[in-house]
């Protein structure tokens, strides 16, 4: 099988591909097939390479000392932050404030934000498509402001069911948490409605951005959303990038999240004042190479250009939509690749997803099987689990074609 012959939609492959070193791999003997991308993306040597080269020159605290390393060290942090925000579409890198990934994003939000804004009786509307990310910080802020959660429900086809959004989103609500891009099902649900839908009742929005940001682009200025997070491990950046995007003026009011050095502007005996935006949100030493490594993955997101990316994906899933269906398996979440990401679930016959995974892996393919962190989604679809293969920029339709051809392999050895 030749894993390199498309150019597919506007990505010639081939030449991305040599940039990842990974896939050079094998499983076995079997060339590596990584199609498992909605967990973490792998991740090219321009990454790696910065990520070294501030390692093996450059390395020192950010923010804190005068000395040439030390210097060179915050430049690119920083500029590391600029490329985040132009990336997102925000002209102001004091809106980005660096963070692990999305979890510790929605977390920060969650406690700086909505302990001290939330009052009983206010509601956070969720959807039942969320992350548990996007799910357990609100449960917990709930629990200790005694704040209501309510949630938008799902269509048997895997869309948000929007029919009730009126008695959903109230003036009680004060907060919509969406994801931008479903990491079960794939769904990218309406947000721009969603966040205006919101913004009209008085109720700030948050978007989920672990897998919309690495697949579509995306624009804050013109979604006018007031949060949004962001995992650059998702998006060829190393693991613990990543940031969360929010208007100044929230961050300008919001609490600090964590305490402790670089976060405060001076410090007495009982009480502290806070460095100015994005700071005030950043304590103690940062993940300053993994910051930086990001940057080097939006350079080359950029060279890709995101609509090529986003082409690239529509062509792929729709390839794969189309295969899987010839073969029977059932999918969770549209059908249709304009209105959803790559990241697709299914079941095939009647094989558990943990046996299918097994099997592949066999053949060198790595899907993931699981609740994929969305036990709400497997509820309501009435499954334990499902398998997922996801899709990014270095993936083919050959990887796909030998994604179907294992599965058969399986259901001769499991199926019923
Ligand atoms: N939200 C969605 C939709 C995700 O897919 C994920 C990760 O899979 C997360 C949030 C959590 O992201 P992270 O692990 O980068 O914190």
């Amino acid at each position: 099988m030749s894993v390199t012959r498309e150019r597919s939609g506007a990505l010639d492959v081939a030449r991305i591909r040599a940039d990842f070193p990974v896939l050079e791999r094998t499983v076995g003997d079997k060339p590596l097939i990584y199609l498992d991308s909605a967990a973490t993306s792998q991740k090219p040597r321009q990454v790696i390479q910065a990520e070294a080269d501030f390692y093996a020159h450059h390395n020192a605290n950010a923010h804190r000392g005068i000395y040439l390393l030390a210097e060179e060290a915050t430049a690119m942090y920083e500029e590391a932050r600029a490329k985040l925000a132009r990336f997102i579409g925000s002209p102001d890198p004091a809106t980005i404030v660096f963070t692990r990934g999305t979890t510790e994003s929605t977390n920060l939000v969650a406690y700086a934000w909505a302990r001290r804004e939330l009052r009983e009786g206010d509601e956070i509307l969720l959807t039942e498509m969320e992350h548990h990310s996007n799910i357990v910080p609100w449960q917990l802020a709930a629990r200790d402001t005694g704040a209501v959660l309510r949630y938008i429900p799902l269509t048997d086809d895997g869309l948000l069911d929007l029919s009730e959004l009126e008695t959903l989103l109230t003036e009680r609500t004060r907060l919509l948490a969406v994801t931008g891009m479903s990491n079960s099902l794939g769904t990218l649900p309406p947000i721009k409605e969603l966040v205006e839908a919101a913004h009209a009742v008085g109720a700030l929005a948050l978007v989920d951005g672990a897998q919309l940001v690495p697949h579509v682009p995306v624009d804050v200025t013109e979604l006018d959303c007031d949060f949004l997070t962001i995992s650059g491990h998702k998006m060829l950046g190393p693991t613990a990038s990543g940031g969360l995007y929010a208007k100044r003026e929230l961050l300008e009011r919001m609490d600090p999240f964590l305490g402790g050095g670089h976060m405060i502007e001076e410090v007495f005996h009982d009480r502290s004042t806070w460095n100015e935006v994005p700071f005030k949100f950043e304590a103690g030493t940062m993940n300053i190479a993994q910051e930086i490594g990001l940057g080097a993955a939006i350079d080359y997101l950029e060279a890709l250009g995101m609509d090529n990316v986003r082409a690239h994906e529509v062509h792929i899933t729709e390839h794969a939509l189309r295969r899987l269906q010839e073969v029977g398996a059932r999918i969770f979440g549209p059908l249709d690749a304009e209105v959803r990401g790559g990241a697709i679930s299914f079941w095939y016959k009647d094989v558990h997803p943990h046996d299918l995974a097994t099997i592949l892996n066999e053949e060198g393919i790595a899907i993931r099987a699981g609740h994929h962190c969305s036990q709400l989604v497997m509820r309501r679809y009435g499954v334990p689990a499902t398998a997922r293969a996801s899709f990014y920029v270095y993936n083919t339709d050959d990887e796909v074609d030998a994604l179907v051809e294992a599965l058969a392999k399986a259901g001769d050895v499991f199926g019923s």
